[in-house]
């Protein structure tokens, strides 16, 4: 391995302090902590983990954290009516409605019934629509926490060519927005494109969020490039026991790049440093407070 390892935990553990002083100074401002709603509905185990450890981050920044469970026969009515409640909620800053939900509720509805003030997870049309004209907008955390990563291990990337493999909603496009927003020449590869891997050897920054094990090999990197590793994949490992892979071949493209981030370890921490970091973000602008500069 000759690739510097990306340490989005010491990062994301950086960011987490820089929340909770931002937190402290909100406080005495505002005389109430930033509030963060999450709700819950149904029982899926991997969802009730990820609801957990939202609200203990969320604590532990000093932040106000409400739990909201509703059962997996829940209608969309009775789900947008709590969302509407949230809204009308002064002591809540940010909502986030845990995906995916019950077969019976239509995301993009539960989506467009959120506050834009309000929509912490970055979703509702409103930001995406701000973010792709370069407004102030609340930005989907990963992909933001991505940002970050690349920023801190490459300052400016003016000018950098960035391949985006992945188009969702909730990583692809918007980290290929946040990337032209630094005035890299982007590129998003998706399910249909022809010649993957000539089109990665192109990049100086690849950013990978497929969902697919270990898909992007090492010679599908361009000697130097930054490699930031999205995916998320539990696989079989020796002795009956499962393991967690990204969708990049770490050793092969650790031998090649410049920087990589591991999984787990790399961008996963981020997710949540930047939810809370986007809930102070939010609550600050709700309440016409001039933004934090070290968020
Ligand atoms: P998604 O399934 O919504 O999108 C996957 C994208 O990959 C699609 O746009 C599709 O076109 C593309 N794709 C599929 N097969 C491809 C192929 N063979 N070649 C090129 N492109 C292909 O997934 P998502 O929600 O964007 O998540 C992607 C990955 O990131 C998953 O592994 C997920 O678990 C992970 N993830 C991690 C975090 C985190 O906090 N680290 C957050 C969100 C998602």
């Amino acid at each position: 391995m000759s690739a510097a390892l990306i340490d989005g935990k010491a990062f994301a553990e950086g960011l987490r302090g820089r929340v909770a002083q931002a937190v402290t100074r909100f406080q005495a401002e505002a005389h109430r902590a930033p509030g963060l709603a999450v709700v819950l509905v149904g029982e899926d185990p991997a969802s009730s983990v990820y609801v957990r450890s939202k609200g203990k981050a969320c604590r532990e920044a000093g932040m106000e954290s409400m739990e909201h469970r509703l059962p997996d026969t829940s209608t969309q009515a009775e789900l947008i009516a709590l969302v509407q409640q949230l809204n009308a909620d002064d002591r809540v800053d940010g909502i986030l409605v845990q995906l995916p939900l019950p077969r019976q509720i239509d995301d993009k509805a539960v989506i467009a019934a959120i506050d834009p003030a309000k929509d912490v997870d970055g979703f509702h049309v409103v930001n995406a629509g701000r973010l792709a004209v370069g407004e102030d907008a609340l930005v989907p955390c990963t992909p933001l926490g991505c940002l970050m990563l690349l920023k801190d291990r490459m300052g400016d990337l003016t000018g950098k060519s960035a391949v985006v493999i992945g188009r969702s909603n909730i990583v692809g496009k918007p980290m290929a927005q946040l990337l032209l927003g630094e005035s890299c020449t982007v590129t998003i590869a998706h399910s249909r494109t022809q010649d993957l891997p000539d089109v990665v050897r192109r990049a100086d920054i690849v950013v990978a969020a497929v969902g697919r094990p270990e898909m992007v090999k090492g010679d599908w990197i361009k000697p130097g490039a930054v490699v930031i590793d999205v995916g998320i994949n539990r696989i079989d490992a020796d002795a009956g026991k499962t393991k967690l892979v990204g969708d990049v071949d770490f050793a092969e493209a650790a031998a090649v790049a410049s920087a990589i981030t591991p999984v787990p370890g790399g961008v996963g921490p981020m997710t949540i440093a930047v939810l809370l970091r986007n809930t102070v973000v939010a609550a600050r602008a709700r309440l016409g407070l001039a933004a934090e500069p070290g968020l």
